[in-house]
């Protein structure tokens, strides 16, 4: 059982740009390469945080600085991997994050994934990192958006999905690259295997998102709507099991693993 008396409720977030990496490193002594587990306790899950990511290092100094004692206080097994796009192709969000996948459960067979945008941080412990007997979506509130759900299908931001509800969806398309709809295609397969998205409550699922403009590199992709037509006949082709990349680097930092890859480029 969580140890209820640990766990912080709602906290208004406030991001210090004096800080430093060596500054989240020394406040978070017993993680070790990117991986925690608790001391006193046996974790009820094994939790890896995937976080796509490009030029955004002010943001991950954020996060990591939040999501740490977050995680510890929910006394969870976990570890963070950062899956970096090379190059300076359109980005595309959903690849990375089926080769965290990959990647991840190269090193442990975790139960859960967190699919985790890298700018949006908790606000609350009691939004637990955990997945359920269906695909969890965990943003359902930001403060940008007056804390309210953007449509009723919106399935951005934070998602956590056991590795075989993952698995039974081949992951996300990798199809999508620039900006928009790689979200609503995963909750097309989420849907297509007759599973049911499950929210935490509102009070709960809130997030600070830490402001940006639009990154060069992350266009608006304006053939989203035709790709989402398709999912149901390609996502048995277009997925986990189609996942092509070059791993350039695996670097074991000692708050996360960086892995660095070649993900290629849009077809046309
Ligand atoms: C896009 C999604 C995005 C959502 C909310 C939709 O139009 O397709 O990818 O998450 O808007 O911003």
């Amino acid at each position: 059982n969580v140890n209820v008396v640990s766990l912080v409720g709602a906290v208004k977030l406030s991001f210090e740009s004096s800080l430093k990496l060596k500054d989240v490193e020394k406040d978070n002594k017993e993680v070790n390469e990117g991986e925690y587990e608790p001391s006193d306790c046996t974790a009820r899950q094994s939790v890896a945080i995937l976080i796509p990511h490009r030029n955004r290092e002010r943001h991950l100094l954020y996060l990591l600085h939040h999501l740490h004692p977050f995680l510890q206080r929910q006394q969870l097994h976990y570890a963070i991997y950062v899956i970096q796009q090379a190059g300076d192709v359109t980005f595309n969000r959903a690849k990375l994050l089926n080769i965290g996948y990959l990647e991840a459960l190269k090193d442990y067979n975790w139960d859960c994934f967190i699919f985790h945008d890298v700018d949006l941080v908790p606000e609350n412990d009691h939004n637990l990192y955990v997945c359920d007997t269906q695909p969890k979506h965990l943003v359902v509130g930001r403060n940008v958006t007056g804390y309210r759900l953007r449509y009723k299908g919106y399935f951005g931001g934070v998602t956590a999905l056991s590795r075989d509800q993952f698995f039974k969806v081949n992951g996300f398309s990798n199809a999508y690259w620039g900006w928009g709809g790689e979200d609503d295609d995963l909750r097309i397969r989420v849907e297509l295997q007759k599973m049911k998205i499950v929210r935490p409550p509102a009070d709960v699922a809130r997030y600070t998102m830490v402001f940006h403009k639009r990154d060069s590199g992350n266009e608006v992709n304006r053939d989203r709507m035709r790709l989402l037509g398709r999912t149901p006949q390609s996502w048995r082709k277009d997925g986990l099991n189609s996942c092509s990349y070059k791993t350039l680097s695996v670097e074991r930092m000692p708050l996360y693993v960086n892995v660095t890859v070649d993900i290629g480029k849009p077809l046309s």
